[in-house]
């Protein structure tokens, strides 16, 4: 499968050859980074698609551009219109560099939990941002009803709605999961991700499961205080929250519309805790020379296990969601850290990267 970085020139790669339309031609077709260490550590091939290339630096990048697209097509986005929506932060930033790019306004609506880096960028790339106290979803103050109800009231105004807008899993049926197929020439064991829509994990997992017709495993990684895997496991019953992660951008309280009946059809779940998300995001930078995110770091501490679930020499593909420039001030700070009660989870030989 990695015959061409075997050749003898490391630096050759495949190119295409002509030049791409704008922001919008430039999302998608990412590498798929063969994970060497882990993969020889643990006598299976581990596979992260490299979501934080895209040119807004994450994943959510394909949805962003899937939602706009699709409501041009419905005509239901006009020019000089508005673009509105609810996020963590990466849908926001895909969405402002879309809006850019295609000449629309962009109001972003977020808890006021997420980093600064985040909401800096907004602003950097021309998104009104509002910061909002974060109440969980039945609180009419909840992020997204205040999206919702911004757009409601503005003329040639959308509210995407990447929870719900099956446009996000579809953006990922139609490009992450074949380009997958493409890259991995259909041999692909398993899958496995965490959600926060749920727009990656049930989109590029349908088209897998169809394609692999049974032979490929979908599966769901959780961080702490997300109930997706208790409903998994539990065949069906969505259990209270309890708990909280430091990862950004993942875990649910709901079944949305995204995630859908596909929810059903997992091969299975489990969560995994923040003590080796956080370690596993200063052993990719050791070990890989990765610089990335806690929820890329909760996909790789996910599919090792998942390796381990399904045996020496299977092939499990994860996603990279996104960098960790946009962490870092709290991910590399020792104070930050220590506040979490995690600074002793980060291995002995690793304290050296916490350098904030
Ligand atoms: N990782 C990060 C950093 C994210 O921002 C998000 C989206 N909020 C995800 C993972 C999850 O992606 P999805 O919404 O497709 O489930």
């Amino acid at each position: 499968m990695f015959a061409a970085v075997r050749s003898s020139s490391l630096l050759r790669r495949t190119f295409t050859t002509r030049p791409v339309n704008g922001f919008t031609g430039a999302v998608g077709n990412t590498p798929l980074i063969y994970l060497k260490g882990l993969s020889e550590q643990t006598g299976s091939t581990i596979l992260g698609k490299a979501e934080f290339q895209n040119p807004g630096g994450s994943v959510k990048d394909r949805a962003a551009l899937g939602l706009v697209l699709d409501a041009e097509k419905r005509g239901l986005l006009k020019p000089g219109g508005t673009v509105v929506e609810g996020t963590a932060g990466n849908t926001g930033i895909g969405l402002a560099h879309v809006c850019r790019s295609r000449g629309y306004r962009c109001v972003i609506f977020m808890p006021d939990t997420q980093s600064q880096e985040k909401i800096d960028l907004l602003r950097m790339l021309g998104a009104e941002v509002y910061p909002v106290p974060a109440v969980a979803y039945d609180n009419p103050k909840n992020y997204n009803h205040q999206a919702r109800d911004f757009a409601k009231n503005l003329p040639n105004a959308i509210w995407t709605d990447q929870f719900d807008n099956t446009a996000n899993a579809n953006a990922h049926y139609e490009t992450t999961g074949p380009e997958i197929w493409e890259q991995t020439q259909g041999k692909v064991n398993g899958f496995i991700c965490a959600t926060g829509t749920g727009g990656t994990l049930a989109g590029v997992g349908r088209y897998l499961a169809e394609k692999g017709a049974g032979k490929t495993q979908i599966w769901l990684a959780d961080p702490p205080g997300s109930v997706l895997t208790s409903y998994v496991t539990s065949g069906g019953k969505l259990i209270e929250r309890t708990g909280s992660s430091i990862t950004e951008g993942i875990g649910q309280g709901r079944i949305t519309n995204n995630l859908g009946t596909f929810v059903d059809k997992l091969s299975g779940a489990f969560t995994v805790p923040d003590e080796k998300s956080i370690d596993m995001v200063y052993r990719l930078l050791e070990t890989e020379g990765l610089y990335l995110g806690a929820s890329s770091a909760l996909n790789v501490v996910a599919a090792v296990e998942l390796a381990g679930k399904l045996g020496k020499g299977s092939t499990v593909v994860t996603v990279l969601c996104d960098g960790a420039y946009r962490y870092q001030s709290r991910l590399f700070s020792r104070k930050w850290l220590e506040s979490k009660g995690l600074d002793g989870a980060i291995s002995d030989s690793l304290q050296k990267y916490i350098v904030l």
